[in-house]
């Protein structure tokens, strides 16, 4: 999001957003890169999936920061972040770029990408999680797009991954593939799984698991009763009903909102159109799958209505507000905090 809010934007946030969000708020998942750590722009490639979604090609901290000062102007702003983690990235300069950025900005809380497919050694991980003060992994995605249908959980984390998160006790963000999400057997399984492979590890399913939809989350959370070491975040979830079950379900102390900055700061919401979610944003972004575009639409900045959601969840459940503030920032910060050094 660029510029300043308009007078009504800001009535919006103060009336609607800012009573209930804590003092500090901890953004549990964003991005920061640059072009310049790339082997390619996915969406200058002939390869399927390349325009799935399409984004600025610089991303830097300043601007991650910039963006959720500007969403939540009177509060403390923390981020744990990440880089480009698709088949385009170098991993030498990316992993360098954001440790750079979280030396560079005590607000940030950094994660390197990981995966058997990147071919990293154990030793050059533990050298990045020793100098670059990285608090985790997020699980390299080897595909572009929604090119993931066959894809298994126990393919994208290796012996290296599995021992390093389990030993120092990290923070594993995974973004779950198939088209059947969480809720697909196989990744039910495969969650159970990596849970049981490092039950020291704090297992972060990305976009609560990928159920953007009601009838997503209902037939996926489940498999989460019995695995205390894995959590949600929030990240373009805007669908109250969503956060409802899984609060139903799981309580609210595995859940940490996220936004996935720079995605987020986009103006608009992401809607469920039967069967499948749509981003309605106004005009200006690049073309993208599944966006639609208009100005003849009040929008603020897709960040508030994952706080809305996570609002109206909280109040249809009944959680104290202790509870709710938790989400923004004490349920985050407590994994952060667990994290083994050296
Ligand atoms: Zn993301």
């Amino acid at each position: 999001m660029n510029g300043d809010h308009s007078t009504q934007e800001c009535d919006y946030y103060r009336a609607e957003i800012a009573p209930v969000l804590p003092p500090r708020v901890l953004d549990f998942h964003t991005h920061t890169w640059s072009a310049g750590n790339w082997k390619e722009k996915p969406w200058q490639t002939d390869k399927s999936g390349g325009r799935y979604m399409v984004t600025d090609e610089l991303y830097p901290p300043e601007q991650l920061l910039e963006d959720g000062r500007t969403c939540f102007p009177d509060r403390d702003y923390e981020a744990v972040c990440f880089g480009y983690p698709t088949p385009a990235v170098d991993w030498e300069k990316d992993t360098a770029y954001v440790a750079a950025a979280a030396r560079e900005h005590r607000e940030l809380w950094p994660l390197v990408l990981a995966g058997p497919d990147l071919g990293i050694p154990r030793e050059r991980y533990e050298r990045a999680l020793d100098e670059g003060g990285f608090h985790g992994f997020k699980v390299f995605l080897n595909w572009y797009g929604d090119a993931y249908g066959d894809k298994r959980v126990e393919d994208m984390l290796g012996p290296a991954e599995l021992a390093l998160a389990n030993e120092r006790r990290l923070v594993v963000m995974l973004h779950v593939p198939r088209s059947g999400r969480l809720a697909d057997p196989e990744i039910k399984a495969g969650i159970q799984w990596l849970a049981a492979e490092c039950p020291q590890a704090a297992i972060v399913l990305a976009h609560c698991g990928r159920c953007y939809l009601p009838s997503e989350m209902k037939a996926a959370i489940g498999c989460l009763h019995d695995l205390p070491n894995v959590w949600m975040d929030t990240s373009m979830v805007m669908d109250p009903v969503v956060l409802q079950i899984a609060l139903n379900e799981i309580g609210p102390g595995r859940l940490l909102f996220g936004t996935d900055f720079p995605v987020a700061a986009m103006c608009g919401r992401r809607v469920r159109v039967m069967d499948h979610w749509v981003d309605v944003v106004r005009t200006g972004y690049p073309p993208s799958a599944f966006r639609v575009a208009g100005d003849d639409i009040h929008a603020g900045p897709m960040v508030w209505e994952i706080v809305l959601a996570i609002r109206w969840a909280a109040e249809l459940t009944g959680i104290s507000d202790d509870e709710r503030a938790g989400i923004f920032y004490d349920n985050g910060m407590a994994l952060l905090r667990r994290i083994a050094t050296g």
